[in-house]
């Protein structure tokens, strides 16, 4: 009889498109499903939150979670997953580096409450609730810096096959390391290495899908973002926009990218503004939470020298 190994999987503020790549996998799942005891997975089963809260420490061997902290009841549950499994994963980019939300800590929280209730178009009538808002947290910090996590296994969504990879590669209690290539190393797309004189928006223009996008003239963020998707945008003509984040010797995604963008186009800083009105927006898609901690890290480091 198989030994069968218990684990988890839950959801923070997030869109679930984890688990839904992770469904997406269909038969492939049957390959490991018989080596799984799925002890909680609300977005399958109707567990509940005390369920998982009466399970003892350690008692899962595998905990992946989806989403980062926005509210004070995903900052319970981060902790309560941490406490009951032995190896937790920060599963994909909201849980790795914060996410598409991490945006928001470009505001506090009162302005991001403003604009949601009092601000935005579809206000109807104009008032923040006080009834059946959950308790917010101040801004969006990764979960990695929340609870110490055993591995970080970016993507928006990770692909099916890194998830598969990475659980198998932890059911036989090895360590999955994440690749230290670019989105670039995967890409089949012809380059040159053109200097660039003018950025394009994708419905400018005619694409080449057989050239490198960047060399088109159409932001691609390839150079600068972790190699594990398999190049899945470009091979299909659409500029890669950094979901995954970066490789792992790189903290900051943007600053990264921001210094690529100088080296290779031909524009003065004005033209090059210009061309990006939305900055952190286009450089740091899924990762300006991780990417601003780590500048806070870094400077404090300097001082305390
Ligand atoms: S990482 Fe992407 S796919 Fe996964 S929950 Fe966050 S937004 Fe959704
Ligand atoms: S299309 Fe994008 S990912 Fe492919 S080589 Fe060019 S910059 Fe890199
Ligand atoms: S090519 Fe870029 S944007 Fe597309 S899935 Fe891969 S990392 Fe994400």
């Amino acid at each position: 009889m198989v030994k069968t190994k218990r684990i988890a999987l839950t959801q923070l503020t997030s869109c679930w498109g984890c688990d839904q790549a992770l469904v997406d996998l269909h038969l492939k799942l049957l390959d490991v499903l018989p080596a799984l005891d799925i002890v909680y997975w609300p977005a399958v089963v109707d567990y509940k939150l005390h369920d998982l809260e009466a399970m003892p420490k350690n008692s899962i061997h595998i905990g992946l979670v989806e989403g980062s902290c926005r509210t004070k009841e995903d900052l319970h549950l981060l902790k309560v997953m941490r406490e009951k499994s032995k190896i937790l994963v920060a599963w994909g980019s909201c849980s790795a580096y914060g996410g598409v939300q991490g945006l928001g800590n470009q505001w506090d929280l009162q302005e991001l409450l403003d604009r949601k209730f009092l601000k935005a178009d579809t206000v109807t009538d104009g008032r923040i609730p006080d009834e059946n808002l959950p308790g917010f947290t101040q801004s969006i910090i990764p979960n990695p810096d929340i609870v110490p996590v055993d591995l970080v296994l970016p993507g928006c969504p990770p692909t099916s096959e890194n998830t598969l990879e990475a659980l198998v590669t932890l059911l036989e209690n090895k360590p999955y390391d994440l690749p230290d290539k670019t989105v670039c190393d995967q890409c089949p797309m012809e380059r040159e290495e053109k200097r660039i004189t003018q950025f394009r928006r994708t419905y400018e223009g005619k694409i080449d899908p057989t050239k490198c996008l960047l060399d088109q003239g159409y932001l691609c963020l390839g150079f600068a973002t972790i190699g594990l998707c398999g190049a899945q945008c470009p091979t299909v003509a659409t500029p890669c926009k950094g979901c995954f984040g970066p490789p792992p010797t790189v903290k900051d995604h943007g600053a990264k990218i921001i210094s690529a963008l100088g080296a290779i186009a031909d524009m003065t800083p004005e033209e090059l503004k210009a061309a990006f009105p939305d900055p952190i927006g286009s450089f740091y898609f899924t990762d300006y939470a991780s990417s601003y901690l780590s500048k806070i890290r870094d400077q404090m480091r300097r001082e305390e020298k």
